[in-house]
């Protein structure tokens, strides 16, 4: 028997792996299960020894970063350039990128695990993201229009704003240096007056920064 090297009572042996086994002896040697009865793909070997095909994929085949399974098929192919997602050479194929090995089909937004048609996406803490939800992340979503700002942007104690959407609540004017908070709401310096009630809270001065 190749478990306990005993002999084995004659027409009782079980055939694996090209050696013979006891019945009770041919397990998995991480969980125990028994294999005697198992079909052959439920029999892996590693280094000698034998387990069932659930620990084998999970103890010796790499790890998704997206879902976290083993990815079963392993392709030759796989590019190993560090920083791109181009490398799958067919459409099912595992990828490699960000220093990770991906399913094909996991290598998407990591909040809304949308695709990446055209093969960009955003790289927020070494994941990938869609641009929306990269910008969530990053704490870049206008406060107004809640879009990605990309370009030129106030930054101000409310948060980020694109210089176009930061505007006079009464006017719409964009700001451009002071603007006023009354509560949640934005003013310029024309129409503070006019919002000012001498029974609300005061308004803050603020300044804005692009
Ligand atoms: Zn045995
Ligand atoms: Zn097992
Ligand atoms: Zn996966
Ligand atoms: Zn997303
Ligand atoms: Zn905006
Ligand atoms: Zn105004």
């Amino acid at each position: 028997c190749a478990q306990c090297a005993q002999p084995i009572a004659p027409g009782t042996a079980v055939i694996a792996l090209n050696r013979h086994w006891h019945a009770d002896h041919l397990r998995c040697a991480a969980c125990q299960k028994p294999l005697a009865h198992s079909p052959p793909h439920d029999r892996r070997e590693h280094q000698g020894r034998v387990y069932c095909s659930n620990d084998y994929n999970r103890m010796f085949l790499p790890q998704c970063q997206g879902c976290r399974q083993p990815i079963l098929e392993e392709d030759p192919a796989i590019s190993n350039n560090p920083n791109s997602a181009t490398g799958a050479c067919g459409p099912r194929s595992p990828l490699f990128a960000l220093n990770a090995k991906w399913h094909y089909e996991c290598f998407n937004c990591q909040v809304c695990h949308q695709a990446f048609p055209d093969k960009s996406f955003y790289v927020f803490e070494n994941k990938p993201h869609c641009r929306y939800h990269y910008h969530q992340l990053n704490k870049s979503l206008c406060q107004r229009c809640q879009q990605p700002i990309e370009g030129p942007c106030a930054q101000v104690l409310e948060g980020r704003f694109h210089p176009a959407c930061f505007t006079c609540d009464a006017c719409r004017v964009p700001f451009r240096d002071i603007y006023y908070n009354i509560e949640g709401t934005f003013y310029c310096e024309q129409h503070l007056t006019l919002a000012q009630n001498p029974n609300r809270t005061k308004a803050d001065r603020r300044r804005t920064l692009f």
